[in-house]
Order: structure tokens, then C-alpha cells, then sequence
């Protein structure tokens, strides 16, 4: 069986390592908000190359508490792209605001900046790009349409930790936000629910930290309404222990992604594009097929996984269908009908990658 991601295989690589850091804080019973996050924020932060970043309880909660402590809310217009998790929308839903879609390019599915300008109204406030799969959206085209018209800018950065563009800069170093999830699948994931907002402003930083801890800076004073949402100290462990890798995870997600190129090509599906001038960490090896069927059955047949992100694009999601019945966006809702992500992570074996294109190859005979 090749499963979408062996986390077991990755776990026994490092269990002493993390056996150990687990085992060392049931012993000291400080369960959160520890010296293992603080720890972790300013390894990450600075791996990252950010100023700052706060841990927290999840990606969801990194968009949402991001676009709290920006005070967006209400009557406002965040655009985003309608080809990403549900989460992405449902943060600016969090915050009374409304999710605007807007299409997305063909090729990186990432959000099209050449759409965009058109979705700007007196309401919008924010966008927020998602890099998709692990490849970094357009952030130069973003980041100049953000600062023409004084919009945030707020990376979802939930697919890819370690991806680079505009010269080496790194994703969630960006936009004015970059928010991470650590879900156990992630590039980095822990072994529960965890997350991060990156960010420059010190400001800002104090009001995620304040926003994370039920709206308090000093126990049991409380000057806002806050949250719940706090990264727990036996995550923190685990996700030092893997920040240690993590550029050799993502190297080896790279070495995965050229060798199925290599090997799918001449065959008639699209395979994933780079455009080579950033970094891309696989987060997904997703190819377009009109026989997306046949070659899901015939990988099934042979045991190897394979899984449809994302079968349904936003704007068509039944909670926002009705709202969004006249908008039609014709790229994300013709990916979606072909598109088809394969097995990748980092100790993937030649031979499995091998065994995975034969399978693909042969539909094809
Ligand atoms: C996983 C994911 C999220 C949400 O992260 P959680 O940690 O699961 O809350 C948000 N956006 C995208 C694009 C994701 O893939």
C-alpha cells in the first residue's frame, strides 16, 4: 500500500529525539504557553526570516486571530481564491467580513493577480493569496496591487512552510501576515492541531499574543474579548524536533516531484508547473487528467492512494452556494473536474514513485 503520506515512516526516523522531548514535559506538567513555545516562535521566526511569529492552535486560527488583530470585520471585502481548503474563507466569515472570489491561474492554480483589480470595491480591505500546494502565489503582481490600493496583505501560508519567492524571501515573510497551520499532513506537522501567524509589526504580534490567550496580557486582566487558541507545549517539542529537517523534508518533496515529472512525461496529462523563479515544496504533486477516473481506479487496484484537492470550489460549497449563485469562475471550475494530487513525502522511495507512474502509464495502454 502507498498511502498519500507516511507519517509513521517519519516518526520512527526521529522517536528518540521526540520520545524524549515528550516524556520531558509530562515530567515538568507545564502544558502551555511554556518555554518550548517560546522557543519554537523564535526558531521558526527566524528559519522564516520574520520579526516575529505566535503560535496558536491551529491554521484556521491563524487566519482568523490575523485578520482580527486587523481590526477587519464587518461590512468589509477580503479577496481570496475560491481553489483552496475551506478554511481560507471561513476565517474572514469568523470575522463578519465577506469572502470575494476570484479566479485562478491555470497553471499554478494559485489566485490570478490579473483578476483581481477588477474585484476591488470602496469595501475591500484585505487579500488574502493561498500558496497552493506549496508553490508561492504571484506575491510581486499581489504586493503591488496591495500597495496601490492600501490593502492588507495576508498569506496563507497553510501548505507551504520553507517555500521561497521573490529572491529567497520566504512565505509568511511577505504579506503584513502569514499564517501556518502544523495539521500532522502539513510540509511541518505536529502530531494534534497546531499554527502560527508570522509577522513584522510588534504592534500586531502583541495583539495575536493578547487574542490567542482569552484577551489578556497579565493573568486575569482582560481588556478584549479574546480566545482560546494556544499552541500546547508537547506540539511545540515535536515541531522543534522537526523544524530541524525541515529543509531536508522539503528538499526530498523536490526530488519526488522531478523524478514523476521525468517519469510521467510524454503521457497525456499535465503535470505540475514551475515557473523557476521560486521555490516550490510539493506540499502536493497534483496533475490535470480528462481520465482523472480511469487512472484513480487503476492506482486503487494496484494500492496506491490517490485524492481529489479540491473537488468543489468554493463559490459551489453548499454553505455558499446560494449567495454566490451569479458568480462564475470558469479556470477553478474546470480544475476541479481534473484535477488529481498523487503520493508525495519526503521518504518516499524511488521504487514507490516507479510503482506509482507504472500505474498511471499503464491507464494509458
Ligand atoms: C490546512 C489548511 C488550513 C487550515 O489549517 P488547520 O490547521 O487545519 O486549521 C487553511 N488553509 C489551507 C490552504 C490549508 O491547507
Amino acid at each position: 500500500m502507498i498511502p498519500m503520506v507516511d507519517l509513521n515512516l517519519q516518526y520512527h526516523r526521529l522517536k528518540n529525539e521526540i520520545d524524549s522531548g515528550i516524556r520531558d514535559v509530562l515530567e515538568k506538567c507545564q502544558f502551555i504557553l511554556g518555554p518550548n513555545v517560546t522557543a519554537f516562535e523564535s526558531e521558526a521566526a527566524e528559519y522564516l526570516g520574520v520579526p516575529h511569529a505566535v503560535a496558536v492552535a491551529s491554521g484556521t486560527d491563524a487566519l482568523h486571530l490575523a485578520l482580527a488583530a486587523a481590526g477587519i470585520g464587518p461590512g468589509d471585502e477580503v479577496i481570496t481564491s475560491p481553489f483552496t481548503f475551506i478554511a481560507t474563507a471561513e476565517a474572514i466569515r469568523y470575522v463578519g467580513a465577506t469572502p470575494v472570489f476570484t479566479d485562478i491561474d491555470p497553471q499554478t492554480f494559485n489566485i490570478d493577480p490579473a483578476k483581481i483589480e477588477a474585484a476591488i470595491t470602496p469595501a475591500t480591505r484585505a487579500i488574502i493569496p493561498v500558496h497552493l500546494f506549496g508553490q508561492p502565489a504571484d506575491m510581486s503582481a499581489i504586493t503591488d496591487i496591495c500597495d496601490r490600493h492600501a490593502l492588507l496583505l495576508v498569506e496563507d501560508c497553510a501548505q507551504s512552510f520553507g517555500a521561497a519567492t521573490l529572491g529567497e524571501t520566504m512565505t509568511g515573510a511577505i504579506g503584513s501576515f502569514g499564517c501556518f497551520s502544523f495539521f500532522p499532513s502539513k510540509n511541518l506537522g505536529c502530531y494534534g492541531d497546531g499554527g502560527m501567524v508570522t509577522l513584522a509589526s510588534a504592534e500586531l504580534a502583541d495583539s495575536v499574543r493578547v487574542l490567542r490567550n482569552h484577551g489578556s496580557r497579565q493573568r486575569y486582566h482582560h481588556h478584549v474579548i479574546g480566545f482560546n487558541s494556544r499552541l500546547d507545549e508537547i506540539q511545540a517539542v515535536i515541531l522543534r524536533e522537526k523544524l530541524k529537517h525541515i529543509d531536508e523534508y522539503n528538499a526530498n518533496r523536490r526530488r519526488v516531484a522531478k523524478l514523476y515529472n521525468e517519469l510521467l512525461s510524454g503521457l497525456d496529462i499535465v503535470v505540475p508547473y514551475e515557473d523557476g523563479k521560486c521555490v516550490h515544496v510539493y506540499h502536493q504533486y497534483t496533475i490535470l487528467s480528462d481520465q482523472r477516473e480511469r487512472i484513480m481506479k487503476e492506482l486503487a487496484e494496484q494500492q496506491i492512494s490517490s485524492a481529489i484537492y479540491y473537488p468543489i470550489p468554493l463559490h459551489r460549497q453548499d454553505v455558499f452556494a446560494e449567495a454566490y449563485r451569479d458568480c462564475s469562475l470558469p479556470v477553478a471550475e474546470n480544475v476541479v473536474k481534473n484535477c488529481l494530487s498523487l503520493p508525495i513525502f519526503p521518504e518516499m522511495s524511488e521504487e514507490q514513485i516507479v510503482r506509482v507512474a507504472n500505474a498511471i502509464k499503464n491507464t494509458f495502454v
